[in-house]
């Protein structure tokens, strides 16, 4: 594998990393694009998993461009994450030669992998020697709210994989991240339940916690078109929201963006990463890119057999951001977390500071960041409407 070819996404790679200097850090994420089915909600590009040979394919091909990335880099990625899908279908000694590859110029600071409950077992065991992170998409503890949202684990299946992720953090140290989701119509009251549950039981290092959106193209979206399904009206959430963000809180929870909770020290490195746009590769079908200097965005088709049969690299594509995009995407992902935006780091990235008169319902400015309070995070879509406007005549 070692003469893997060149093409432009390793040119268009090999450009933007040399731009970076010794300084400068790098993130990868690996999309897994497999899972057992399809839940309810899902708007991913996730299918059901072919076969064995299919899945080893994927891998094989996906290894050989993380080495061909590993090459150009040559130095530790700054964080990994596998993600999906579900990584929990890939068999042990795979998963184990994966991880090792993402390590192969050193260790990462964070190195996640997510895992649907039912397949957090004895074969991502081994690879715990690179996996430092467990990321486990619990969702529900309520067997109905799991029906509805049609995940594969059954409320057993469930609760097993949390106990197996927790022995890991007890044996390893790994750090543990459960997944659940909110404002799900005709369950308004289960989520925090789970939430009580889920941290008396296990005391997770960190939390996301999702709300329900109804997208066209799932099962839920076209029962909602098929008028079988009503969403909760917007105040109805904002007050399922700020009651269970309160709660988390009260748990000892960092509220630290828009869906994400920590303990101290336990934010995730990796999205703060996709928040702060620092540069970062994404390999595989679905995934994209974010790379510095001139602004990249790379994405790759979302179709996994083209990803495995057409010349290496050829389902990637490069879009380059100007300086309008750039801005709004720096607004939009700054203002979801509670970090919100600085006046510095608009400096050096636009050429200017943010205006002392910003303001908007639950965002303020304050010594030098434009930062939101919780009622902020919930309009945080709108805050960078208004701040996107305000700030482009300064560009
Ligand atoms: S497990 Fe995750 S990626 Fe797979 S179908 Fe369900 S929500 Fe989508």
């Amino acid at each position: 594998m070692s003469d893997y070819p060149l093409s432009d996404f390793t040119l268009q790679a090999e450009r933007s990393l040399g731009k970076l200097g010794l300084n400068d850090s790098l993130s990868l994420y690996l999309h897994i694009p497999f899972c057992r089915s399809k839940c309810h909600y899902c708007g991913f590009y996730s299918r059901r998993c072919p076969s064995a040979e299919a899945l080893g394919e994927y891998l094989d091909v996906l290894s050989a461009q993380i080495e061909a990335v590993n090459r150009l880099w040559e130095r530790p990625f700054s964080t990994v994450y596998i993600g999906g899908g579900n990584p929990g279908l890939i068999d042990g000694d795979a998963l184990y030669r994966l991880s090792r590859l993402c390590c192969a110029n050193g260790r990462p600071v964070e190195f996640s992998m997510e895992c649907n409950p039912e397949d957090m077992d004895t074969h991502i065991e081994p690879s715990l020697e690179f996996i430092n992170r467990l990321s486990v998409g619990v969702q529900s503890l309520n067997p109905a709210a799991l029906e509805f949202l049609g995940r594969n684990a059954t409320l057993r299946d469930t609760v097993r994989g949390m106990e197996t992720a927790a022995e890991y953090r007890e044996r390893y140290g790994t750090a543990l991240n459960f997944d659940l989701i909110t404002c799900v119509p005709g369950f308004e009251n289960a989520s925090e339940s789970d939430i009580r549950s889920v941290c008396a039981d296990f005391n997770p290092d960190h939390l996301s916690l999702y709300s329900l959106t109804l997208e066209e193209g799932t099962v839920l979206g076209s029962r909602l078109e098929a008028g079988l399904l009503a969403p909760l009206a917007d105040d109805v959430q904002a007050d399922i929201l700020l009651r269970q963000w309160k709660l988390l809180g009260e748990l000892g929870y960092a509220h630290y963006e828009v869906s994400n909770f920590a303990h101290e020290g336990s934010m995730c490195m990796h999205n703060l990463r996709y928040w702060h746009i620092e540069p970062w590769i994404g390999l595989g079908a679905g995934a994209s890119s974010t790379l510095d200097e001139p602004y990249r965005r790379i994405e790759c088709a979302p179709d996994f057999r083209d990803f495995c049969g057409l010349r290496p690299f050829r389902t990637y594509t490069t879009q380059t951001l100007d300086r309008k995009q750039q801005l709004e995407e720096w607004v939009m992902m700054g203002l979801r977390t509670a970090d919100g935006l600085g006046s510095e780091e608009c400096r050096r990235r636009f050429g200017f500071r943010l205006p002392d008169d910003l303001a908007f319902r639950g965002y303020r400015m304050l010594n030098g960041f434009f930062r939101p309070d919780e009622e902020g995070l919930l309009l945080a879509d709108a805050a960078a409407v208004y701040t996107v406007g305000r700030l482009e005549a300064l560009l």
